[in-house]
């Protein structure tokens, strides 16, 4: 489902991805970890090309994001993304947000959109939110309106970027448990994240990222309980 070989990436001088090479297979759940700054983002923004790479190649459902001829945004409707922060438009509804590109992008009907939006807002819990404005909402449930709006793309694969990073500790747990579900599910997830816990029992696997490479990858008792290499160790020590 998604297959990324040799990528490298540079922001003028700095090389942030010197190489990379993974693959996430349909239905499979695949972590990433690795100290701030080690390129993790910036990989899962290459996946849809938010940013351009410098060499190597991205395929990601059938399409090769790196090919000049692309269609980028018939590529691009089959990646759901949810980042760090909040990206709900504050001055629509949770409704209006996850109608809109339903609308504009996929030409779905007013009630064609509004149905797959309530059956997306009960997967995630927030039925009864449907009307409210996202300053009404906790992080913790804006976050899962997020993941609603995406699901409601109806997307192939999602990428999540340390989605609970930003929540209050008591919030993480419910944006978690909707992530849960969705792997239970089936959903084919390439998810950056520092909650081991959730790595350790819900990815198939684990990818440690330091300084523009993948230093250690495998199932996460291998990488999270006996990691091989001195950073991976590292690292966990400071973590866990
Ligand atoms: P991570 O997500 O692992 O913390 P990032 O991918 O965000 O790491 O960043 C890796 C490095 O690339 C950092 O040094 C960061 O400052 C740099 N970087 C990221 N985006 C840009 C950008 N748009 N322009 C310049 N430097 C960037
Ligand atoms: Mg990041």
């Amino acid at each position: 489902m998604i297959e990324v070989s040799g990528l490298h990436k540079a922001f003028g001088n700095l090389e942030v991805l010197k190489g990379i090479d993974m693959s996430v297979k349909r239905g499979e759940v695949v972590c990433i970890i690795g100290p701030s700054g080690s390129g993790k983002s910036t990989l899962l923004r290459c996946v849809n090309l938010l940013e351009e790479p410098n060499a190597g190649t991205v395929l990601v459902n059938d399409f090769e994001m790196t090919d000049p001829d692309v269609d980028i945004d018939k590529a691009r409707r089959g990646i759901g993304m949810v980042f760090q922060g909040f990206n709900l438009f504050g001055h629509l509804s949770v409704l209006d947000n996850l109608t809109i590109a339903q609308r504009k992008v996929l030409k779905r009907d007013a009630e064609e959109a509004k149905s797959v939006a309530k059956e997306n807002l009960r997967r995630v819990g927030l039925e009864e939110k449907i009307n409210s404005m996202p300053s009404q909402l906790s992080g913790g449930q804006q976050q899962r309106v997020a993941i609603a709006r995406a699901l409601s793309m109806q997307p192939a694969v999602m990428l999540f970027d340390e989605p609970t990073s930003a929540l209050d500790p008591e919030l993480v747990g419910d944006v978690l448990g909707v992530m849960r579900t969705l792997a239970n599910e089936g959903m084919t997830m390439l998810v950056v994240t520092h909650e081991m816990q959730f790595a350790r029992e819900v990815a198939d696997k684990v990818l440690f990222m330091d300084g523009g490479v993948v230093v250690e990858e495998g199932p996460p008792a291998q990488v999270i309980g006996d990691p091989q290499h001195e950073r991976t160790q590292t690292f966990l020590r400071r973590v866990l």
